[in-house]
């Protein structure tokens, strides 16, 4: 079958990049949403438990169920709010804190600009009233950025939205709150970091998605996807291969079908524009739901370890190929 490794040494390589930003391991919280961006939920929580990591970040709360034993907290970013000793909720408007549970331990999520989620800054005085009269416990206050991969300076835009919140809920009386805004780009590029958590998801992974100059911190891509040998066959020149005949053999080529397809994840693609494995072996064909051929008779092929790089040939970025990989691709660490 098809199989994902998943390189222990490279994730480490990556936290210890990040925490020479943080100044300490303790101010990582490692998000696992998506199956830990497709690397896989319990395996990488297990992983970043191991090398010191106490905090983690996912979507629902049954990603959180799932790891509970490993972090001292979880903050579920998009589920109904419910009390926990260990979870944290996050407050993405003022309606889910009417229909929250009392008690909750929740992190109030601000606008400064994203407009995606969370309350605006100027809805802030009534959310904080609201979560008073609901008997909520406020831990944590956040924001997200819309443009720290980018070199203009929407970012210090942002951040300085970010530090009036901060002194408003200050003033507010709330205190032991933590203070996030910091996603992998964020915090690659930041100097002197002062909040109390960054939320790093694909840094960890090994993607730094940052233009130059940001650029420096040398990540290791964490996953790489493989396939095995079905079947190999000797093709003379001029018959084709797969469905609708796409390809046509040259000359006469040995070829081999791998049990990898889009019914995987994998990016059916087009196959006039072939994908190039890590190998440089292009698929030959179409991608069929649970099968590529390669022109090869190797009895394991690596489909690519990179995911910035595969997703430059499927037109996409490399959150988007990791996540779409299935959750029934057995994960290896190697
Ligand atoms: C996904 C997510 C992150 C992590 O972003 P990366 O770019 O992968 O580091 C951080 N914060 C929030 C709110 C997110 O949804």
């Amino acid at each position: 079958m098809a199989f994902i490794k998943i390189n222990k040494e490279n994730f480490y390589h990556n936290l210890n990049q990040i925490t020479l930003q943080t100044g300490s391991k303790e101010k990582i919280a490692i998000v696992l949403k998506d199956n830990a961006y497709g690397h896989g939920l319990v395996l990488m929580a297990k992983l970043a438990s191991e090398f010191g990591i106490r905090h983690a970040v996912v979507r629902k709360t049954a990603e959180a169920q799932q790891i509970e034993t490993l972090f001292e907290t979880i903050l579920v970013l998009g589920d109904s709010i419910i009390k926990h000793e260990t979870y944290s909720y996050t407050i993405n408007s003022i309606e889910a804190i009417d229909k929250a549970q009392r008690g909750a331990k929740v992190e109030l999520k601000v606008d400064t600009g994203m407009h995606r989620n969370g309350i605006g800054i100027d809805e802030l005085e009534e959310a904080l009233v609201r979560i008073k009269k609901q008997g909520l416990e406020l831990v944590g206050l956040m924001t997200h950025y819309r443009s720290a991969d980018a070199l203009s300076s929407e970012l210090f835009w942002q951040q300085k939205q970010f530090e009036a919140v901060k002194e408003k809920v200050k003033k507010f009386g709330f205190k032991n709150i933590r203070i996030h805004s910091h996603n992998s780009a964020a915090i690659l590029r930041s100097k002197g970091f002062t909040e109390d958590l960054v939320r790093v998801g694909i840094g960890a992974y090994g993607y730094n998605e940052l233009p130059h100059p940001f650029d420096t911190h040398m990540l290791k891509p964490v996953l790489s996807l493989h396939a095995q040998k079905i079947s190999t066959r000797v093709l003379k020149k001029g018959e084709r291969v797969g469905y609708g005949g796409d390809y046509v053999a040259a000359k006469n080529m040995t070829v081999s079908t791998y049990d990898l397809g889009y019914g995987d994840g994998w990016h059916r693609g087009d196959s006039d524009t072939p994908f190039m494995t890590a190998e440089k072996l292009p698929i030959i064909g179409r991608v069929s739901m649970d099968f590529i051929s390669l022109a090869t008779d190797k009895d394991e092929i690596c489909v690519f370890n990179d995911a910035k790089d595969a997703a430059r040939q499927g037109d996409t970025i490399s959150y988007e190929v990791l996540t779409a990989l299935h959750s029934d691709i057995e994960r290896r660490i190697v």
